[in-house]
């Protein structure tokens, strides 16, 4: 992809950093990781959240649990949304 913008992130303080090439958001969510974490922070908060996942014995599938899920990935990653 061409059209790609570099992004400041939010997390590390990059500035000018790749944007995480796959997410599983989209929306106004995907949009603000899109816009404000890099890569490397990304991979960082998969890495996190199967520990999340697993601290909390969390079932993804259920929206009470996604939710939460998010609610670490925004404090994790410093998003602004
Ligand atoms: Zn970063």
């Amino acid at each position: 992809m061409s059209d790609v913008k570099n992004v400041k992130c939010a997390r590390c303080g990059a500035l000018d950093a790749a944007p995480p090439d796959f997410i599983p958001y989209t929306g106004p969510l995907g949009e603000a990781i899109l816009a404000q974490v890099c890569q490397q922070c990304w991979e960082e908060w998969k890495k996190m959240s199967v520990m999340v996942v697993n601290e909390n014995r969390l079932t993804p599938f259920l929206p009470e649990h996604r939710q939460i899920l998010e609610q670490q990935m925004k404090e994790f990653l410093g998003l602004k949304i």
